[in-house]
């Protein structure tokens, strides 16, 4: 079995979903050959906790800090010598539980920032290098052994589902995900002709600090899902909303 991409790069890997991202792929006996685990400490203890792999670097990211994003292109370019990046996981996010009586300007465009811009301007910054993957590829199909960009959403963010908003009120939160889906959407319909995919993944209510203790799935469950859905992805499903098993979402 072929590996899910030949390079990888995830946002915001020192803890939660994206750790263990990084976690499974750098485990995975198809292991892409280049991880590059992002945070904004990468000397952090989460991260250091990581079992070396030759296969695994560790770079400074912080996605509303445009010129690390600008340092961190540099070091993948400079690592992928030549080659294109294939997976991009804008999976760094921020929640937010603010109620329509507690709701303030700053909390919602901090939310914004981090949700919205912050993978936009990843993306963006990126995309030459998504590019030359979907360039140098040797098939036409979209997939992750060719260009993906997968922006980590969440299902609280569908207007379509509008999900009990008296339970989990959320409001910066909730609309920088739908805000956030915009941008995927928008995303996945410029850059398709370039043979970059673009979707976004709902990753269940998952334990972890921002999932909570009370959450139902374990991390360990939802990235197996996430995994597999990213090595199902295809034509059909650019510009797609999906969920760790591979649903359709409502936008
Ligand atoms: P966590 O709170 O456990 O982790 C969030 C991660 O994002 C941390 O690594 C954090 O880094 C990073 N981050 C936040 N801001 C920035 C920034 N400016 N630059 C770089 N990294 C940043 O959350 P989860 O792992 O649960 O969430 C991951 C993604 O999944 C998010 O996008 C979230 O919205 C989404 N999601 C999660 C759900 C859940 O139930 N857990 C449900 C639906 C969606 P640091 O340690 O430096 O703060």
């Amino acid at each position: 079995m072929a590996a899910l991409a030949r390079s990888v790069l995830v946002t915001g890997s020192n803890r939660g979903i994206g750790l263990e991202l990084v976690r499974q792929l750098a485990a995975s006996p198809q292991a892409p050959q280049h991880i590059f685990a992002t945070c904004r400490d990468p000397d952090g203890q989460e991260l250091c906790l990581l079992s070396p792999t030759i296969n695994l670097l560790k770079i400074t990211i912080n996605t509303v800090d445009l010129p690390s994003i600008r340092r961190a292109v540099q070091v993948v370019e400079s690592c992928l010598e030549g080659q294109g990046l294939n997976l991009l996981v804008n999976n760094a996010g921020i929640g937010s539980h603010a109620t329509l009586q507690s709701v303030d300007s700053q909390e919602m465009l901090a939310a914004f920032a981090t949700n919205v811009v912050g993978p936009l301007q990843v993306a963006k910054e990126f995309l030459p290098l998504l590019e030359k993957a979907a360039k140098g590829a040797q098939t036409t199909r979209l997939s992750c052994s060719r260009a993906v960009i997968v922006n980590v959403s969440s299902k609280v963010g569908s207007i379509g589902l509008c999900l009990g908003v008296l339970e989990a009120p959320m409001y910066p939160y909730r609309a920088s995900k739908a805000a956030q889906n915009m941008v995927t959407r928008c995303l996945a319909a410029e850059l398709r002709d370039k043979g970059i995919l673009c979707t976004a993944i709902h990753p269940g209510w998952v334990k972890t600090d921002m999932g909570t203790e009370q959450a139902p799935m374990t991390v360990e469950r939802s990235v197996q899902g996430i995994l597999a859905v990213l090595g199902s992805l295809s034509q059909e499903t650019s510009g797609a909303f999906l969920d760790w098993e591979g649903n359709s979402l409502p936008w």
